[in-house]
């Protein structure tokens, strides 16, 4: 059995596997094939993975002789189409991607899409979602300081005293909490809305405070996955945030629902109000974002408040990115390899299932085929 990694295109910066990775696959009877700088903006060079013990080729090389490509982004169709019976791995947002999966379909190619892995105890291990958010909040957080003008701690100077940032979190599942924890060792005083209650303890845990708004839809049965909202309650909501928002001189924004645009909890209305100097950043930018404003991979600047739409932080840390990434690809991998390199597509696991999107010419997962239909 043969690995391949990928080399992805800028703006990704991360790479499937490190080096590091190789030794454990190595174990497994299994060889690995990189593409020629594929770690080069991760940090990790050629000859690291030729002394890890993998070879070193050409994309084309890469894609012809591996059993199972490892590639975060989507595949270029051109290079599907070439790629027979292959199975790829990676995180391509089959819910919005559905046209690439159907490609995939028709030229028989099998997907695997770790944004698709059910959320439970067992798959913690192999949640890239997790690994992945928790770097995007802790780098939302040393974003704002460095964009925002003053202080985050608060401090009493000769030269007169320093009030602590008020930061506002929306959305306090992976990314959120990590944001809380952060801005909490920065010394700022935070705010948090979720529509999950349960999420309650563990931000008062961080330090912050946890603003009710009662009658949310319960989400308790969508496999640790958010839901929509009914409009009365985002009303109600959306009033409680103007509040928060008023006083926030930082606002970082994670509400997403997956397959669905991010719910709009901060209207241009309520950003007039805001202070100059306040700034917002937007993780919940590639699917419309949670403000009026947003705009993707951009920075608005609207009456002094910047808005900075950035959904893809983790590729701002390359290294510990692909670090956790990769540590999550593997621990997945160990339930389609056998221990002596073989191929074991096991359906009756429900993570397999969970996450495989494409096989046998066919879209396999429900929550994909359910988009389709
Ligand atoms: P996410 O990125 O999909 O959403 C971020 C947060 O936004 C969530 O907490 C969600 O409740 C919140 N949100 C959605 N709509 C909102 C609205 N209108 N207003 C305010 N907040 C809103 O979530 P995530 O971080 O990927 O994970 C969410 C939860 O899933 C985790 O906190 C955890 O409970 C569970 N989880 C389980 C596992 C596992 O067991 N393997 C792994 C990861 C996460």
């Amino acid at each position: 059995m043969i690995i391949g990694v990928l080399k992805e295109s800028l703006p990704e910066t991360r790479v499937s596997l490190l080096p590091e990775h190789i030794a454990t696959l190595k174990k497994w009877n299994v060889d690995v094939c990189v593409e020629s700088q594929a770690g080069m903006d991760a940090f990790a060079a050629d000859d690291k993975y030729s002394t890890a013990g993998a070879t070193v080729k050409s994309r084309e090389e890469v894609l012809q002789n591996s059993d199972i490509i490892l590639s975060i982004q989507p595949i270029e169709n051109s290079k599907i189409e070439n790629q027979k019976s292959k199975i790829i791995l990676g995180i391509y947002q089959p819910l919005f991607n559905y046209t690439l999966m159907k490609d995939c379909a028709s030229n028989g190619i099998t997907v695997f899409s770790m944004d698709m892995l059910p959320r439970t105890t067992r798959a913690q291990s192999m949640d890239v979602l997790s690994s992945q958010a928790n770097i995007a909040g802790y780098k939302a957080v040393l974003n704002a300081a460095f964009t925002y003008s003053r202080y985050f701690p608060m401090f009493m100077t000769a030269a007169g005293s320093i009030p602590p940032a008020k930061v506002l979190i929306l959305g306090a599942g992976v990314a959120g909490l990590q944001a809380i924890a952060t801005a909490k060792r920065l010394g700022a005083v935070i705010e948090v809305f979720d529509t999950r209650p349960q999420v309650k303890e563990e931000v008062m845990s961080l330090g912050a405070k946890f603003v009710e708004v009662e009658g949310a839809a319960d989400a308790s049965k969508a496999g640790g996955y958010a839901v929509e909202q009914t409009e009365e309650f985002m009303q109600r909501q959306k009033a409680k945030i103007g509040e928060s928002v008023a006083k926030a001189d930082i606002i970082i924004s994670t509400a997403q629902i997956p397959g669905k645009k991010a719910p709009i909890l901060i209207t241009t209305e309520m950003i007039n109000a805001m202070k100059s100097g306040s700034v917002i950043i937007d993780l919940a930018s590639a699917t419309g974002g949670n403000t009026e404003l947003t705009k993707d991979c951009t920075t608005v600047n609207h009456n002094g408040v910047n808005i900075v739409g950035n959904s893809a932080l983790a590729c701002s840390m390359p290294s510990d990115a692909s670090k956790l990434y990769g540590k999550n690809v593997l621990n997945f991998l160990q339930l389609i390899i056998t221990k002596e390199g073989q191929l074991n597509l096991n359906f009756e696991d429900d993570l397999v299932k969970g996450t495989c999107v494409v096989h046998g010419g066919e879209i396999t997962n429900e929550r994909v085929k359910v988009l389709i239909s």
